[in-house]
């Protein structure tokens, strides 16, 4: 049996648990949301200050070439590429990550239509998950209706599903590699060759992904990708997403949100859109600089270590907190969801409880923070540049205090946002 010292002696041996020191986190509070939004990187505070007084106070609109904010979209993303299996030139951080799914569906749609085989051209479904994070859905449904060109979206109820759902009128598959609800992790190789090989192009969603697991998206053969920069990657609430491009696929990529950043010469101030060169393309308007400016403070602690530490500890976490909520709560109706096999794994653990959401406001107002996802879903993000394992004894040792004695209201009022 595993004991709190021996989650203290993991935490004196563990290369990650110096970097906690970076992140300003609240006393007695165990933080396992940071899938939804990650903890603040104590260097944010400066550097708002910096951004706010000097770059824009004082410096005024000289910043944008004095301090770089022109081509920050760029250059945060060449800082994000490596976590991810991207080269330089292949990444902007910008815009949300459902405007850059649009963008990303438009142009997977696109490069289809203008291939020159007509049975490229014919294609017409949008292939995703049912589970997949509602946005997603929703932007595919959107833009297929907006086309009015007899597109559509074809929802698949299971990973089992999806060979037989790719097929020959499919012209694009859009999944989501780590589920948000379930923590479920697609194999983005077989995946996108499985879409290859029935000759449909694949767009990946990292948002439950960057920063939270290794991803190869060049190497794994992916297509187009899109994520989140607040999650796991800790640069702000609502900071600027992400969208790659390889650079394969960029002389053919085109997108319709074509704003003026996303012109060859945005100064040159003329009256039709020339796409620039490259992943400049992929941009459209003026960026929010304050909150883009953030997410480097989140890069700049992923520089201190490597993705395979991170994965690491996080499976080193999720397999704790597993077995300690198995042993420990054994005597309550607690169902695991999140899938045992570390390769389907992401950062996450999802229980179900038939009171879910009263048991998770119960844990949130003894300050473990996790959050409820419908139907019955107690999901518990972790977060290795911060999360310790004596963390994950006290969590568990919180839930089963909770569950033994009954200690949550099954009426508690539901918040509009969790
Ligand atoms: C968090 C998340 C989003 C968020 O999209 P926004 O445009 O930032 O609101 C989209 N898709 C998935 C899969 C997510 O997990």
């Amino acid at each position: 049996m595993t004991t709190r010292n021996d989650c203290l002696a993991r935490d004196a041996q563990d290369p990650l648990a110096a970097l906690r020191d970076q992140f300003d986190l609240p006393p007695h509070v165990i933080y396992l949301d940071g899938n939804s939004l990650g903890a603040r990187p104590k260097a944010a505070l400066p550097r708002a200050q910096q951004v706010i007084a000097q770059e824009w106070g004082h410096d005024l609109i000289r910043s944008w070439n004095t301090a770089g904010w022109f081509d920050l979209p760029k250059r945060l993303g060449n800082r994000l590429a490596p976590l991810i299996g991207a080269a330089d030139g292949e990444v902007v951080v910008t815009d949300t990550t459902s405007v850059n799914l649009f963008k990303a569906l438009a142009a997977a749609l696109h490069m289809q239509a203008a291939d020159p085989d007509p049975a490229r051209q014919a294609r017409r479904v949008i292939v995703t998950e049912r589970s997949n994070f509602p946005t997603d859905i929703y932007m595919a449904q959107g833009l297929s209706s907006w086309l009015e060109r007899g597109y559509s979206v074809k929802l698949v109820d299971s990973v089992e599903e999806l060979p037989a759902a790719i097929g020959a009128d499919t012209a694009v598959v859009m999944l989501t590699h780590v589920n948000y609800r379930t923590g479920y992790q697609h194999d983005m190789r077989a995946t996108s060759a499985l879409a290859h090989a029935a000759g449909a192009l694949i767009v990946w969603d990292l948002a439950h992904s960057a920063g939270a697991v290794p991803v190869a998206l060049n190497d794994d053969g992916a297509d187009l990708a899109v994520g989140c920069t607040y999650k796991y990657l800790n640069g702000g609430p609502g900071s600027p997403a992400f969208i790659w491009v390889p650079r394969r696929h960029q002389a053919a990529f085109r997108q319709p949100l074509s704003g003026w950043w996303g012109h060859a010469a945005p100064f040159a101030m003329a009256p039709d859109f020339a796409p620039a060169d490259g992943i400049g393309r992929a941009l459209c308007g003026t960026q929010p600089v304050v909150s883009l400016a953030m997410v480097e403070c989140g890069l700049d602690v992923f520089d201190q270590t490597s993705m395979a530490a991170i994965r690491a500890k996080s499976l080193a976490l999720t397999d704790l907190f597993i077995t300690l909520v198995e042993q420990r709560c054994a005597d309550h109706p607690l169902g695991l969801v999140t899938p045992r096999e570390h390769a389907r794994r992401g950062s996450q653990v999802s229980f179900t409880h038939p009171h879910g959401y009263a048991v998770m406001t119960a844990l949130i107002a003894r300050g473990v923070i996790g959050d409820y996802r419908e139907p019955a879903i107690m999901r518990f993000g972790f977060t290795p540049l911060y999360t310790s394992f004596a963390d994950v004894w006290d969590a568990v040792e919180i839930l089963r205090d909770i569950l033994d004695r009954k200690d949550y209201n099954v009426d508690a009022k539901r918040d509009a946002v969790t």
